[in-house]
């Protein structure tokens, strides 16, 4: 099989090359056994747009131990802060400068709006680097006095070593860069795991790795089945740590196969079944906007998607007509598209996903207000799609779709919109629009979510913590939180005066 593969980028002549090998220290190579490959869909037209090589448990074997070799060697402490700052910051500006073909290849795989990759997805992802590349030489311990005669103690935040990171589809850049970011700047190397839907960007972003010049086995990718791969780092005794985005499901496995080995340490960003409240005295024309964003912004695949919205009854006729008619201003359509503020669902598996929600919303009995219309061309498409007359038992109600879908209720007072919106296993994200600051202040403290918006909704900082609550995981990302969970805390007990009687 080819090592190298040409897509061509739709409505122009340009070709974007990829490496289809596996990347381990800082080369592309074939699999030590696997013959199987990855295909790769352009899911606005369905087309098989690239096959990569599908990684075996042996080949994330030898990526492994190019990264522990890494860490003991040119990385981890035998580096300073300040180098690791100067190539993340170097691995930033090759992404500035190829930010178009990026930005283009995560259009191709993903189906995103091409502006949205390149000044959201991307944009953001140099931000973030820029960010962890700024803490590399900043990150300290305590010294702690014990005992001014006898005893002083300090601690050192050590990198945890070699870290397994499994990344989803919905944000392949995005999560490639919050990942990968904070776990360089604290000295840990890195073996990739991109979701099989989407590994053509991981792929490119390896090339900039060995331009911007990290040492080799620093940052390994293998693209492999979530099943062989993902499950092979896992359950491997020479990884330290395992961060991870994706599904509830797949995070109890992986929590699973981490207690089975080594107990390495585990970090998981789970899914949502975000809610958002409306209380009447919001400002009612922003929240239909922000809660429009909230439902569309990556064509519902977000795990902070705002997905039920309950209104309160008094401004629920006005708000309900102001929602549908802010949302049908959204435009799904071909990424490549300048118009289309939203594409495709990334594969044929989430289309049928979706569309079986949608299926049992009506089944169950809630009201379709907006959408629920299949189209009748090739790609994975769903309209914004919003039902109402819902209850807490529906399938739609309770389960994250990961498409364009929103469940809408209605409360009559501050206590039952808190209970309406807490009723889920999940804790990732919730919203309240209102512009009664008390309101805000006591509302904000009782939802439970790792992260909760007044009067905003989806957006997120690099210089503040993300993470769940409940099932929604566990662990923080971004913010100086992250580090956290790539530094492992040592004591230094040290005596400088205490003479041991002995025996006791
Ligand atoms: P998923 O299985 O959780 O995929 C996420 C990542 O985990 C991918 O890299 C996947 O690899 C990998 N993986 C799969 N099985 C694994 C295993 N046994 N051990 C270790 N890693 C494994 O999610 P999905 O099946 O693609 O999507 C299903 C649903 O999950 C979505 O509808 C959505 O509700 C949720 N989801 C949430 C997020 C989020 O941002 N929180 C992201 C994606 C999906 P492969 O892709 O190669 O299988
Ligand atoms: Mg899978």
């Amino acid at each position: 099989m080819a090592t190298v593969v040409k897509i061509p980028v739709t409505n122009s002549n340009k070709e974007i090359t990829v490496n289809t090998g596996l990347f381990i220290n800082n080369e592309f190579v074939p699999s030590l056994d696997s013959s199987e490959v990855i295909q790769c869909f352009n899911p606005a037209t369905e087309d098989v747009i690239a096959s990569v090589v599908a990684g075996s448990a042996k080949d994330i074997d030898r990526a492994v131990s190019a990264a522990r070799h890494a860490f003991k060697t040119t990385w981890g402490k035998n580096v300073t802060g300040w180098e690791r700052s100067r190539l993340i910051n170097k691995l930033a500006d090759l992404m500035e400068k190829n930010v178009q073909e990026l930005a283009e290849l995560e259009t191709l795989n993903n189906g995103k709006p091409l502006t949205i990759a390149r000044d959201f997805d991307i944009e953001d992802s140099i931000q973030c680097l820029r960010y962890y590349a700024g803490w590399a030489d900043k990150i300290t311990g305590q010294t702690i006095e014990v005992d001014n005669k006898s005893k002083m103690a300090f601690t050192r935040h050590e990198p945890i070593g070699v870290c397994g990171q499994i990344i989803p589809w919905n944000y392949p850049i995005n999560m490639w860069a919050w990942k990968v970011a904070p776990a360089l700047a604290a000295g840990c190397t890195i073996v990739m795991k991109p979701s099989e839907l989407t590994p053509l960007t991981a792929l490119k972003l390896s090339e900039l790795v060995v331009e911007a010049g990290f040492p080799a086995g620093v940052i390994n990718t293998v693209p492999s089945l979530g099943s062989v791969g993902g499950a092979a780092l896992s359950a491997h005794p020479d990884v330290d740590k395992i961060a991870f985005t994706g599904s509830t499901i797949t995070g109890r496995k992986i929590m699973e196969a981490a207690a089975k080995s080594n107990l390495k340490k585990v970090s998981l960003e789970l899914g949502g079944k975000s809610p958002q409240l409306i209380f009447e005295s919001a400002d009612l024309e922003q929240a239909a906007k922000w809660a429009a964003l909230g439902m569309c912004f990556n064509t519902g695949q977000d795990c902070i998607a705002g997905s039920r919205l309950y209104i309160q009854d008094s401004v629920y006729d006005k708000f309900i007509e102001m929602l549908v008619s802010t949302v049908k201003a959204t435009k799904i359509g071909n990424g490549f598209d300048e118009k289309s503020s939203g594409g495709p669902l990334v594969s044929k598996t989430q289309f049928d996903r979706v569309w079986g929600y949608i299926d049992s919303g009506k089944a169950e009995g809630a009201k379709v207000i907006l959408g629920a219309e299949k189209r009748n061309t090739k790609g994975y498409w769903v309209d914004p799609t919003i039902f109402t007359e819902i209850n807490a038992d529906m399938k739609i109600v309770k389960e994250e779709i990961f498409g364009p879908v929103l469940s809408v209720g209605r409360f009559k007072t501050e206590e039952e919109a808190i209970a309406l919106a807490n009723n889920t296993t999940y804790g990732l994200g919730a919203g309240l629009h209102s512009t009664d600051a008390s309101q805000c202040m006591r509302v904000s403290g009782l939802l439970e979510a790792g992260t909760v918006w007044v009067n905003q909704y989806i957006l997120l900082n690099n210089n503040v913590p993300f993470g769940g609550k409940k099932q929604s995981g566990i662990g923080r990302e971004l913010g100086s939180y992250a580090l956290e969970e790539y530094t492992s805390v040592k004591a230094v007990h040290w005596n400088i005066g205490e003479k041991l009687k002995w025996p006791l």
